[in-house]
Order: C-alpha cells, then structure tokens, then sequence
C-alpha cells in the first residue's frame, strides 16, 4: 500500500541518470505504523516484551531537519508517526544501497587519503558508492540548501531505532563500518574521512557506539500507544549483513558460504588484513572483533547455465557428474564468470589443462567439476586474502546447499567440514538474539554463552582425506591462473 503511494518499485525510484537510487524516508515510516498497527490488531502482546532491536539495509541515509529533534521526544500517541514525522527530515529521499552515482565523491575521498589501500587500512573498504560517507558529500555539493538544515544523519538501522527510541540512536560500529567515515580499528570517526566528505559532520552523525549497546527504554508514545512496559530496552540497531551474521552465530575461524543468485562468503577474521576487495566489519556480536564480508556476482546463476549446457537441465545428472570425476579434476581447471563480477573483475569462460595451457573446452563431466572446484577454490582464495585461515567450519546456506554433491566440494576444497544452517531470517533471528545479548553484554556475559542452546547447524559433510594433498597445489595454480586472466583483462 505505502510503495503504490509512493510510486516505488521494489521499494526504490530509480532516477533519470540510472545511477541514482532512493527511497522516500516517509515510506519507511509509514510501514512501522502498519506493522505495528497490525501486530496490535493480531493481539500481540507487547507488554511482554523487555528488550529489542532490529537492522536496516546497510548504506542508506536519513537526513532529519533541523528541530526534528523536538518533535522526535514529544510524541503525542494519539497519531500516527507518518502524520507526526512528515514535516521532520531535510532530504525527503533517501540514497539507498543500489546507488551508484557518487563516482566523484568516491575519487575525491580516496585521493585525499592518499589512496584506496590506506582508505581500506582505515575504514575497512575502498571507496564504494552506495557508502554513507560518499552519499553524504553528494547531498552536500549538490542540495547545499538541504544539508545545510539537516541536525543529524543516521543510518536506516539507527532511524528505525530512533523511531523507537524517541530520540536520535546511535550509529553502531558494525553497521557504522559501511560508510567510509568509520576508522574500525579506533572505532572513531576518522577525522581524514569526515573532512574530507563535508563540513561539521562529527556532530551531524553522532558518537558511534559498540553494536551491543542499551540505548535506552522505549519512548513513552510505543508505551501508550501498544501498550509496550515502560521498562522495555532499546538495543541499537546494525545493518542487515551484521545481523544476519549474529543470526548464524558465526563464531571466530568459521566461514560462511552462501550459494544464492550470488554467492555471498562472510567470515570472522583471525587477522585484521583490508584489502581492495571485500569489507571488513566490527563485528556486531563482539565489539573487539572484525567481520568481512565478500560478494561473488557469478553464483547459481552460472551453475545453472553449465547445468543447462553439460547435463540436460537437471541438477541429478550434474551431481552425478560431480561424483563421477575425481577430486582435483586430474589437474583441470576452469573459471566462469557469465557477467563481470566482484571478486574478482573478470569475465567469460576460461578453461586450463594440468599444463596450464588453455584450452577451449572440457568434456561436460570435466566442465561441471571444473565450475564447482573453480567457484570454491576462488571463494576459499578471496576469503584468504580477508584474513580467512583457521579451517574449523563451513556453514552453507542457500539455494544450491541443499545439493549434497556440491557440499562436498566446498568440504573438501576448504578442508574442512560443512555444516547447513536455515538463514531464511537469519537478520531477523539476529536482531532477536542481539536484543536478548544487549542488556547483559556489559556485566561480560558473552553472546555465544547466552545462545548455547540455540538449535544448532547440521553435520552434512566433512572432507576426503586427500583433499588438502589434492587441493594445496590446486590453490596456488588457480591464484596464478587468476591472475593472468586479470592482466589479459587490462591489457
Ligand atoms: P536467492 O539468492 O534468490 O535467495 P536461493 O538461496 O533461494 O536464492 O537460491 C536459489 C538458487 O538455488 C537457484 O537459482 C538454483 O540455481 C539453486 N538450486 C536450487 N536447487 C539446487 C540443487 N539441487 N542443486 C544446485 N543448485 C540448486
């Protein structure tokens, strides 16, 4: 209903330019009250509630007017927040995370810095454009009147808390981490980067606090209006990536390998190592620890594409082709990359023999090990190279996890053994357990401790006792490989 006011699709406008992506702010306050207005009338028992948090899609920013504030601490229960709220925000669309306009203002910061390793070293990523920061320097050049009235800037996460709250949240380090602004090792905002974005933007963001912070009880209008106690804690809100994370309880050393449309890895680093692909996170569980996160546009899609070519549609003959060939491939290697992805920028199909010489095509029982083999040890390899070393678990989510022949691969490429856990939510869940963690996070109680009754992933494989033997040498021929696809690519 809000998004046909609204005229979204998707929940976004696409702009003119086709790089501009927004979100009306007022769209996500008016899904609140009808979530909230139809949790009351299912009889939803607020009363019962003692703490909560939630998240919101990383990157996007909410830009409130000067005076918002005033507005935000008084009120009144008798209405809704839409009708309360309308007149409170400076920039009345928001940038989301499918933006991309923000090229110059990503050029600019890097180049301040003195490049984009040292912003990496920084704030945990390169400059990318759907970041805070770089959206923030594009509202500033470009709607000067507009920032010009803006008291604060929050984060989709901290908005919604600040919806609950009744006053401004804080930005939380984790999802904090998603802005370029954020110095991760500090957990400060880094004074090179807010400089360099816009003018008087410490006081316009906020202090940053740690992911598990009580930011306080709820505001009295949830109280009279839901009937929501009065001693209800607001835990801060993080982004949607961190509380998926907490949702999987991913505990250090582990790493989880989501097979989706895209394939998704996210790790718990051992080491602290930034680098130009991925982003490094605090960690929203652990507010002493990191998170990294890596994503691989060439996922299911590409394997039902070598499905379609090699076995006829069906996922039974490619799993069967999978338990047909040897681990290793005899020394056969190929990469498959439909669209350029992420990690890394290539694209096309690439195929090497155990000489490495190229080759044009393999036999389609090679092919199919060769793409699976190939995804995996390129998963494993990036993950590497974000700090990723300890083999102690492999979660796997996703579509394709449920394929217990491509399970085994992934055992055996990372060596290690593969556990399948239900994400479907996995944010939600997290936010669930981070709202139960915040109130006794700071008497030391960690959140692993709270949540070891928790169901626990499933055991579906565990490696082949070559694997390390097989794939060891295999790693390094496709880091090479990889490697001389990429400078064939530049050249
Ligand atoms: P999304 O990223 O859209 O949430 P899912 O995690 O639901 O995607 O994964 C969907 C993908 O799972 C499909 O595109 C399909 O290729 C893949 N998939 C489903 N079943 C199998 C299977 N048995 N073997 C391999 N891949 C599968």
């Amino acid at each position: 209903m809000s998004a046909s006011v609204h005229r979204t699709q998707g929940g976004v406008h696409l702009h003119e330019d086709r790089l501009t992506v927004t979100s009306p702010v007022l769209m996500w306050v008016k899904a609140l009250d009808l979530l909230m207005d139809k949790m009351k009338r299912k009889g939803f028992n607020f009363s019962m509630v003692r703490s909560l948090s939630g998240s919101g899609q990383q990157h996007g920013s909410v830009f409130w007017k000067r005076g918002a504030r005033v507005t935000l601490t008084q009120l009144d229960p008798s209405r809704t927040l839409h009708q309360l709220l309308q007149d409170c925000f400076s920039v009345s669309d928001s940038p989301v995370w499918m933006d991309s306009s923000s090229s110059q203002q990503c050029e600019n910061l890097q180049a301040a810095v003195g490049g984009a390793q040292i912003l990496a070293d920084i704030t945990g990523s390169r400059a990318y454009e759907r970041f805070t920061g770089n959206q923030i320097a594009k509202v500033h050049q470009r709607q000067p009147e507009k920032f010009q009235n803006t008291e604060r800037i929050l984060l989709v996460s901290s908005f919604a808390a600040s919806l609950f709250l009744g006053d401004y949240a804080a930005i939380d380090y984790s999802d904090g981490s998603g802005m370029n602004l954020l110095d991760i090792r500090t957990r400060c905002w880094s004074q090179i980067c807010l400089d360099s974005t816009a003018p008087d933007l410490e006081q316009l963001l906020g202090v940053p606090l740690p992911s598990t912070s009580v930011l306080g009880p709820i505001s009295s209008y949830f109280v009279h209006r839901y009937g929501f106690s009065e001693s209800c804690s607001v835990v801060t809100f993080t982004g949607d990536n961190p509380a998926s994370l907490a949702g999987m309880r991913l505990q250090q050393g582990d790493v989880t390998v989501s097979l989706g449309t895209s394939d998704t890895v996210f790790l718990w680093p051992q080491q602290l190592k930034p680098s130009l692909e991925g982003h490094i996170f605090c960690n929203p569980v652990d507010c002493q620890e990191y998170m990294a996160l890596l994503c691989f546009k060439n996922g299911s899609l590409t394997r039902e594409r070598i499905r379609n070519q090699c076995a006829g549609g069906s996922w039974e003959v490619f799993s069967a082709a999978l338990r047909k060939t040897q681990l290793g491939n005899n020394g056969n290697i190929g990469f498959y990359f439909d669209i350029v992805d992420i990690t890394p920028p290539i694209e096309g199909d690439h195929r090497f023999d155990s000489d490495d010489t190229e080759v044009s095509s393999f036999s389609p029982e090679v092919e199919v090990r060769a793409l699976v083999e190939g995804q995996f040890m390129s998963r494993r390899v990036h993950a590497e190279r974000l700090g990723y070393s300890t083999r102690t678990r492999v979660l796997a989510t996703g579509g394709a996890s449920s394929n217990s022949d491509i399970i085994q691969v992934l055992s055996d490429v990372f060596n290690a053994p593969v556990f399948t856990i239900d994400v479907s939510n996995s944010a939600c869940l997290g936010s669930a357990y981070r709202a139960l963690h915040g109130p006794v996070a700071e008497s030391g109680v960690s959140f692993f401790d709270l949540l070891k009754n928790a169901p626990e992933p499933q055991l579906v494989a565990t490696p082949h006792s070559a694997a390390e033997q097989v794939y060891a040498p295999m790693l390094k021929r496709y880091t090479r490989l990889e490697e001389r696809i990429l400078q064939k690519t530049r050249t």
